[in-house]
C-alpha cells in the first residue's frame, strides 16, 4: 500500500476527518507536488536541531487535529532566523494555542523551511455533489477572497485543461510578469494541477482539498500549506 492510503486509513480509524499539514503534505509528495522540508517535533530543542540542520529563515506552525486554520489560533510563526528565535517562537505557540482552544490537542510542532516570498496561488479541489472531484485555481489573497477570480475544472484534468484554467483567470496578466513581478513559472502550476487531479481521483475519499497558499516563482513553485478533509 502507498503512504497515501497508509495516512488515509489512520486518520479514518482515528476519527480524523481532518488531515495534519505534515500528513497532506507526504501525500502531496508522493504525488510529486513540490512542498517545503518539514518536521514535526516534540520539543524547542528538537525544533532548534532540526532548524539547523535545514538552515534559516525557518517557519513554526502548531501540529493539532482541533485547530484548522492555525494562524487565526496565533499557530504560526514565520521569519525565525536564529536558534533563539525558534526556542522562543516554539513557546509562544503553544501559549497562543492554549488560550485560544484550551482543549486542543497537540501533536508536536511543525518546523519547515520559510519559502522565499513571491506570488502566492491557490490549488483546490474539492468533490461535488454531482460532478465528483473538481480542481481549483486561483492566485491567492484578495483575487480569491474578494474578487472571485477562480477557474474549476471537472477532475481528471489534461495538462490543456490546466493551461486553460491559468489563462482565463482575470488576473493571468499578473502571473506573466507585470512591472516590478517577474514571470511566473507556468509550466510548473500546471504540473501541480495535473497532480493534484490525480491525487483526487485516485483517493475518491477526499472531499475537500486546499493548498494554500503555493508559492510561485521564476523557476518552480512550492506548496506552503496544505489541507486535506476526508469525507
Ligand atoms: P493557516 O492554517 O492559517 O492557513 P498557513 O500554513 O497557511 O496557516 O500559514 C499562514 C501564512 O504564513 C501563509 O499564508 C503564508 O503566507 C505564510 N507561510 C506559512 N508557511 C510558510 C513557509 N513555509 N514559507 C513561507 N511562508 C509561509
Ligand atoms: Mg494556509
Amino acid at each position: 500500500m502507498n503512504q497515501t492510503s497508509k495516512i488515509i486509513n489512520q486518520a479514518k480509524k482515528e476519527g480524523r476527518k481532518a488531515l495534519l499539514e505534515s500528513e497532506a503534505k507526504m501525500i502531496c509528495a508522493e504525488y510529486g507536488i513540490p512542498i517545503t522540508k518539514f518536521k514535526v517535533v516534540p520539543n524547542e530543542k528538537e525544533a532548534a536541531k532540526y532548524a539547523n540542520e535545514i538552515g534559516y529563515p525557518v517557519v513554526l506552525k502548531i501540529v493539532s487535529p482541533d485547530i484548522i486554520h492555525k494562524s487565526d489560533a496565533g499557530g504560526v510563526m514565520v521569519n525565525l532566523k536564529t536558534p533563539a528565535e525558534v526556542l522562543s517562537a516554539y513557546n509562544k505557540i503553544l501559549e497562543n494555542v492554549k488560550k485560544y482552544n484550551p482543549n486542543a490537542k497537540i501533536m508536536g510542532v511543525l518546523v519547515q523551511e520559510m519559502a522565499p516570498p513571491s506570488t502566492e496561488v491557490i490549488v483546490g479541489a474539492i468533490k461535488d455533489p454531482q460532478f465528483g472531484q473538481t480542481v481549483m485555481f486561483g492566485l491567492g489573497g484578495i483575487f480569491v477572497e474578494v474578487l472571485k477570480d477562480v477557474n474549476f475544472r471537472i477532475a481528471p484534468i489534461t495538462t490543456d485543461d490546466a493551461e486553460e484554467m491559468i489563462a482565463q483567470l482575470k488576473a493571468y496578466p499578473l502571473l506573466k510578469g507585470f512591472r516590478n513581478t517577474p514571470p511566473a513559472d507556468i509550466d510548473a502550476l500546471v504540473e501541480i494541477l495535473c497532480n493534484t487531479s490525480r491525487l483526487v481521483m485516485d483517493n475518491p475519499e477526499i472531499k475537500e482539498l486546499d493548498l494554500n497558499p503555493v508559492l510561485v516563482y521564476q523557476k518552480g513553485a512550492k506548496t506552503v500549506d496544505a489541507r486535506i478533509i476526508l469525507e
